[in-house]
């Protein structure tokens, strides 16, 4: 049985085409410059060359019909036709309060979906149109929204609800989302089957660091906290985004600087993070190295950044009355052995005893903590494709 994934954003589509029953890949791709000149198609299929075929893609339609095509392309394919196609899960960034789970997608779907286009301005118009896209070309087969704010959707009140007048949420949904859901609950998942956690002994942080990144709590795959908000922007340093900043910042910087507020919003996502504190680059590789030729700002960058990681850790500790293990995911997280490195190295406190053999492990499943540890620490590559291909089919129906 074969899910295709879609990931559409504003002006790019990315998929995959996931063989469920053995959780292969058999090809993936991206669309890029959709709406722009120049749009251009790179698929790929495991074992052949790259096939870039450049073609006009003015809307997210004709950017599915080339995807389809090079799926069935008799020298770049890998189905004879689309009907072996079973279904197409789509990930969708923001699904506000109504979405407490992944859904089969219908009209009162989209509706929500539509309806949250405030919450995820970026992201939500661009999913409905991959949506739309896929109903419009393989008329009849199930689509299924997952989105990215379900696992969130996991908190409790007291964890989600700002410390603000609830007329806010009454009146814009304001709560705490949390984004990398699909990440979160896929790795801590992970975590749990890996590691062969007890039941009762499933307290589990993940983190997620990368270029974005965030840090979750959960107990048996429940979301406890997470540290991304309303929008992505808060919570740890990334590589351009600020996290958690006092609000009067923006105040600040808008009557210094005589910036609008969205101004202020746009620096503070797009202009800040390990980017504007170093001055060098959003890129860990890039900050490490500059770091090491003896830069103090790349240095201090990597400091806050690691310090903000430690800090959450121990707060999430704390609110879970312990944690079970600790998961490391995302480009960073997966492959920056330094960064890790030093954030595992000052979780002592907490009986974590770092084996020096598996201190350099990337990009794999692997425990990087010795038998003796109280808590268990884990490199656990992320996969938000197979995340979502796999809740496709339990949505579906089609396990
Ligand atoms: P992601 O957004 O998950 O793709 O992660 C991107 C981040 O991972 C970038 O900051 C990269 O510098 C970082 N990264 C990827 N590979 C490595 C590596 N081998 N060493 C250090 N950082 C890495």
């Amino acid at each position: 049985m074969k899910i295709l994934v879609i990931n559409a954003g504003s002006s790019s589509l990315k998929y995959q085409l996931i063989d469920i029953t053995d959780e292969s890949v058999k090809a993936k791709g991206l669309c890029e410059r959709i709406g722009i000149d120049g749009s251009v198609l790179t698929h790929k299929v495991p074992g052949k060359e790259d096939y870039v075929c450049e073609a006009p893609m003015p809307t997210h339609k004709q950017a599915i019909e080339m995807v389809l095509e090079a799926l069935v392309d008799k020298d770049h394919g890998v189905v004879t036709n689309v009907d072996e196609i079973t279904a197409i899960g789509h990930r969708v960034l923001h699904g506000g309060i109504k979405f407490t789970e992944s859904s089969l997608v219908d009209d009162k779907v989209k509706e929500v979906i539509k309806e949250c286009f405030p919450l995820g301005p970026l992201h939500n118009p661009a999913n409905l149109m991959g949506i739309e896209a896929c109903q419009a070309a393989m008329p009849g087969k199930p689509n299924v929204a997952v989105f990215d704010t379900t696992f969130g959707m996991g908190m409790e009140p007291y964890a989600y609800m700002y410390g603000i007048d609830p007329k806010y949420y009454e009146k814009y949904s304001i709560r705490r989302y949390g984004f990398h859901g699909t990440s979160h609950m896929f790795v801590s998942a992970e975590t749990i089957k890996y590691a062969k956690l007890p039941e009762g002994n499933q307290r589990v942080i993940v983190c997620h660091l990368g270029n974005g990144s965030s840090i979750s709590a959960s107990i048996g795959g429940k979301c406890v906290d997470t540290s991304m908000g309303l929008t992505p922007l808060e919570g740890l340093i990334m590589g351009t985004r600020s996290g958690d900043v006092d609000p009067a910042v923006v105040q600040t910087i808008a009557n210094g600087e005589g910036l609008t507020v969205d101004e202020v919003l746009n620096i503070l996502n797009k202009k800040s993070g390990v980017l504007a504190m170093s001055g060098v680059s959003s890129d860990f590789r890039d900050l490490g190295a500059a770091a090491a030729e003896g830069n103090e700002r790349a240095k201090l960058a990597l400091d806050a950044f690691k310090h903000r990681v430690v800090k959450y850790i121990g707060a999430y500790a704390a609110v879970m009355n312990g944690v079970d293990a600790i998961s490391f995911t995302g480009g960073i997280g997966e492959n920056d052995v330094t960064t890790r490195g030093d954030i595992i190295n000052r979780l002592g406190y907490l009986g974590i005893i770092p084996d020096p053999e598996k201190a350099n492990i990337r990009g794999k499943k692997a425990e990087l903590t010795t038998p003796e540890s109280k808590v268990r620490v884990f490199c656990l590559p992320t996969n938000e494709e197979l995340a979502i291909a796999r809740e496709t089919v339990r949505v579906a129906g089609l396990a």
